[in-house]
């Protein structure tokens, strides 16, 4: 049996207070909060075996090195990828796909075409312009409707033979959106475009399976998902990584080093220049234990019925519009109040204790489709509650009053 007040008192953040108020944390989107089991992790990892990793012969570095490649496993198998060598240790999804982007400079030719949706986070944007720039690739986007989903007709008619790859989020982080991929990446493979999703904001809510979704590159960030900041994964079949460069050059992505020629190291280590964030993945490796020792299933039904409830009692506030579907996402409210600035609310409902994220939330496109500069945006956890929810609309109730 779920129960939420038990898994709260894993997460210590949870019990203090902001500006003499219990907080309520609804930015879950944005970063999510650090169980015990997690912060141990790292308290372990520092008092006990902190060491430079694969290239010590003594005790510590060989015990770092350890754990540090079994959460590799962790990470292997919650995605289910075929091969270890698959998933590569990176800072996050932003590092992740500028990897991608970079590596595809090699491949694209002038007159290419790459597609994106217009539900992207900018860095979903941003380093595909950038190969553009370099490459002479055209960039086409998928659009979106209304209901904040992508219009399926107009992306058949952008697919064809000089279409290279397609890249998208899983879920929307601005809307909440879960985008139909599975169909994207069918349709994208039918005209041999490789493809990359974004599972930044699908992975605190749903375990993909990156061998069903036939997915090329599949990308996220241990900080989205109950893990540190700083440290994320790349997904990528093994033939695609064999064909991409490395990223950087510098130790431990080498095989061989002169001053003639430098050999590369086989995968995953061709993408991991550098001294990495040792502790980072081996705290990301207990935070995919830690939510799966709840169950996706279990976080993903509760946190649908804390969805359900926030939309209900929300939408009963006169004049506030909730932007995208309210079905089919995962739980992320975006909305605004006729008349009112975002982020005037977000600071009202801060000064009650309420952490919401107002503005374009690195989505600007999506707010210039609705005409908007912004909105505020809850976002709710496994560990949030109902309670809270009302805490919430009775804050927003009140900065309405005050700036209407
Ligand atoms: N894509 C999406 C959909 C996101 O929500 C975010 C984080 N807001 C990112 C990419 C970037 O993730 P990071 O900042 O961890 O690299």
């Amino acid at each position: 049996m779920f129960d939420v007040y038990k898994i709260r008192k894993d997460f210590p953040i949870l019990s203090r207070e902001v500006n003499g108020k219990p907080l309520v944390y609804f930015d879950n989107a944005a970063t999510s909060q650090t169980p015990q089991a997690v912060i141990d992790t790292i308290v372990d990892y520092y008092s006990n075996y902190n060491a430079n990793i694969h290239r010590g012969v003594h005790y510590l570095s060989q015990e770092a090195t350890d754990v540090y490649e079994e959460a590799r496993k962790k990470i292997r198998k919650h995605f289910n990828a075929a091969r270890l060598h698959e998933i590569i240790f990176t800072s996050g999804t932003t590092h992740s796909i500028n990897l991608v982007a970079t590596g595809f400079s090699s491949i694209l030719k002038k007159g290419d075409e790459i597609i994106v949706s217009a539900l992207e986070h900018h860095s979903n944007i941003v380093p595909w312009q950038m190969l553009c720039e370099r490459t002479g690739a055209i960039l086409k986007v998928i659009p979106m409707n209304e209901e904040g989903a992508l219009e399926m007709d107009a992306y058949d008619a952008l697919l064809s033979e000089k279409t290279k790859l397609v890249f998208t989020n899983h879920v929307s982080n601005a809307l909440g959106t879960v985008n139909p991929i599975k169909q994207i990446i069918d349709k994208a493979h039918a005209v041999g475009a490789a493809v990359l999703i974004d599972g930044a904001q699908s992975c605190p809510h749903i375990k993909p399976d990156v061998q069903e979704l036939d997915v090329d590159f599949y990308v996220a960030s241990a900080h989205k998902m109950c893990g540190p900041t700083g440290v994320g994964m790349l997904y990528g079949k093994e033939e695609w990584l064999n064909k991409l460069p490395p990223y950087q050059g510098g130790g431990e992505m080498i095989a061989e080093v002169t001053f003639e020629k430098t050999t590369y190291a086989d995968l995953p280590h061709k993408f991991e220049a550098g001294t990495p964030n040792i502790c980072g993945g081996i705290a990301f490796g207990a935070a995919i234990d830690y939510m799966n020792a709840i169950g996706f299933d279990t976080i993903a039904a509760y946190e649908d019925e804390l969805l359900k409830y926030g939309t209900e009692k929300l939408l009963e506030i006169e004049g506030l519009k909730i932007y995208g579907t309210t079905e089919n996402k995962t739980s992320v409210i975006s909305f605004n109040i006729e008349g009112i600035h975002p982020y005037d609310i977000g600071t009202i409902v801060d000064k009650l204790g309420i952490a919401v994220r107002t503005g374009h939330h690195c989505a600007q496109p999506i707010m210039d489709y609705y005409k908007i500069p912004g909105t505020v945006r809850a976002s709710f956890s496994f560990y949030n509650t109902k309670e809270e929810i009302d805490a919430l609309v009775e804050a927003v109730r009140k900065a309405k009053m005050m700036l209407s």
